[in-house]
């Protein structure tokens, strides 16, 4: 079984179609999806159908929650805000009753899997650091959890004595040490390399991969020139960063 991992699409339409088109391409038997479809992006609405109709399971993202009104948006900073304030007012009712009956988290073939963090999944903790992952790692039974919400690829191993930090892929996974993923960003990846994330994973084969994937950028940042979006979310997705 092969079980495509999505995170933070941001209503990037064109990242979310070359990803869809990977997944399928590649034999994907599941997609999950780990929340924050929409925010930041031009095509919220398109987003949350596509995600409707292939992701078997979702969870809810902040981004997500702030657009339906959830979320303060006094938690954003300025760039945030403004393409939340955008967003809430651009969606649909459909998309949002969709976005609301999401859950936050979601159990897969013995994975956990949430948007941010495992403690308080609606507290939307960053997991960055070895000491950030310690901490976490307490509050989840399963041996793998997957998040997203930071947009930079990582896993984290925790052995029961020591814990480490990679970003190197594929990952053969050990049967006796538990882990957490970041599977990355799809529509606004921070790593430094602006081509969509996502992640396979093989549970029967113990095996993770993450993949890239090009996609249109300018059509994308055409798209937002057109709409109140800030510049700065504008020129980052070029960079991934
Ligand atoms: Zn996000």
């Amino acid at each position: 079984m092969k079980i495509a991992i999505l995170s933070d699409i941001h209503a990037n339409l064109e990242a979310l179609t070359a990803v869809l088109q990977s997944i399928a391409r590649r034999g994907c038997d599941r997609v999950i999806c780990l929340g924050d479809i929409v925010g930041y992006g031009p095509d919220p609405n398109a987003c949350v159908v596509m995600v409707q109709e292939r992701a078997d399971w979702v969870v809810q993202g902040n981004h997500d929650r702030a657009a339906i009104g959830l979320l303060d948006l006094a938690d954003f900073n300025d760039h945030a805000r403004q393409a939340l304030t955008w967003t809430a007012e651009e969606l649909s009712q459909d998309a949002k009753e969709f976005l609301r009956g999401l859950p936050p988290v979601c159990q897969v073939e013995g994975s956990l899997c949430v948007h941010a963090c495992p403690y308080e999944p609606l507290a939307w903790d960053y997991i960055l650091a070895v000491s950030q992952a310690f901490l976490q790692f307490r509050h989840f039974d399963e041996q793998v959890c997957f998040i997203g919400h930071s947009h930079v690829p990582v896993s984290f191993r925790w052995d029961g004595n020591r814990l480490s930090r990679s970003s190197q892929w594929p990952m053969q996974m050990d049967r006796e040490a538990r882990y957490i993923i970041n599977v990355g960003s799809v529509g606004q990846p921070r790593d430094g390399n602006p081509q969509a994330a996502f992640g396979i994973w093989q549970p029967k084969k113990w095996l993770f991969e993450l993949c890239r994937v090009a996609y249109d950028v300018r059509a994308v940042q055409e798209k937002m020139r057109r709409l109140p979006l800030p510049v700065y979310l504008i020129e980052r997705i070029a960079y991934g960063h």
